[in-house]
């Protein structure tokens, strides 16, 4: 049992269940404690303080205090064996969406160890360190991930159904940059982008969840729709943030009806130029398909062979960028 507890306590800290519980606080001086209204009593000030560091919390208003089982006896009136079934039933209400969280933020840290991930996230243009901390980059270097998940208690049977883990038990990401796909701040995909010869497009087998950012991006009446992430991320760095991203061209309809969400919006569609027609011929289809539903559409031609991020990389300017937009026509 003293396992259960340990393996409970590393991968679920108490802030993450308050906050999984709607507990609103603030930081309170140093960057470990928080402070928010007690939830066994109502209070007009708040005087409930989570140390985030030592996992703990302490009323100044009750008295109470005591670790995450404590907090589970307390605010559920169960035993402490109850409490901690109560808490593992909660963690596998939720495993797999933890486990691409804790994935995502393990790769993060990695990104900055490894001087050729760094390198080719510059060399794609993305070169804000905000911007980067923002989308969450990370990077798979490979063969470190299952350690690492398999100490905070993830089963590998999980691990490989998730399918971050190969059947050989090396990271399925290896040698790629990885960007989450969050849904509500959770992530609910990971895209990873090979900085090698390996096929350079991978995302988890599993939904892509949505058009990414759609919750800040759903809010601008005019939005631009790119094919991959890294266009996505140099049009942002260049202030369209009302650019969003379906990774690939085809749109799945709960991504379609996501575009048509609010009347009178317009979607700009910055595909691919390719040589062979596939990205013009994919935009045609797709603004036909909006069109039919109701959404305007235009198509934005960028030089031939180029997309949003090679565009960028060739030196073009929000500005020029900008004339493209403008340029661009319905069907
Ligand atoms: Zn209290």
């Amino acid at each position: 049992m003293h396992q259960d507890l340990e393996q409970l306590k590393q991968r679920i800290s108490l802030l993450e269940y308050l906050q999984r519980r709607n507990w609103t606080a603030r930081r309170s001086g140093s960057r470990q404690e928080f402070v928010g209204f007690c939830p066994f009593h109502a209070e007009t000030r708040p005087s409930f303080y989570v140390n985030a560091r030592k996992n703990l919390f302490y009323c100044h208003g009750c008295e109470r205090g005591g670790d995450l089982i404590r907090f589970v006896e307390l605010s559920e009136h169960l035993s402490f064996r109850e409490s901690l079934a109560y808490l593992k039933q909660h963690m596998a209400a939720a495993p797999e969406s933890e486990l691409l969280d804790k994935t995502a933020a393990f790769y993060q840290l990695q990104l900055h160890r490894y001087p050729e991930a760094v390198e080719y996230v510059q060399q794609r243009g993305v070169r804000d360190p905000a911007l980067i901390e923002e989308l969450g980059v990370g990077y798979a270097r490979g063969g470190n991930l299952r350690r690492h998940l398999v100490d905070l208690g993830y089963s590998l049977d999980l691990l490989l159904r998730t399918g971050l883990i190969n059947p050989q038990g090396r990271d399925a990401f290896c040698r790629r940059v990885i960007i989450p796909c969050r849904r509500q701040g959770r992530a609910v995909n990971l895209y990873g982008r090979s900085i090698g010869v390996a096929f350079p497009h991978r995302l988890l087998p599993r939904s892509k969840g949505g058009l990414f950012a759609w919750e800040s991006v759903g809010a601008f009446s005019t939005v631009i729709l790119v094919e991959g992430l890294f266009d996505l991320a140099v049009l942002w760095q260049a202030g369209f943030r009302n650019t969003t991203c379906a990774i690939g061209t085809h749109l799945t309809p709960a991504q379609l009806s996501q575009l048509g969400d609010q009347p009178g919006r317009c979607i700009y569609i910055a595909f691919d130029q390719d040589p062979n027609q596939a990205g013009q011929h994919a935009s045609r289809l797709l603004a036909q398909r909006l069109e039919n539903a109701g959404v305007n559409a235009r198509i934005v031609a960028l030089p031939p062979g180029h997309d949003p991020n090679s565009y960028f990389m060739a030196g073009a300017t929000a500005a020029d960028f900008l004339a493209c937009l403008q340029r661009a026509q319905g069907l």
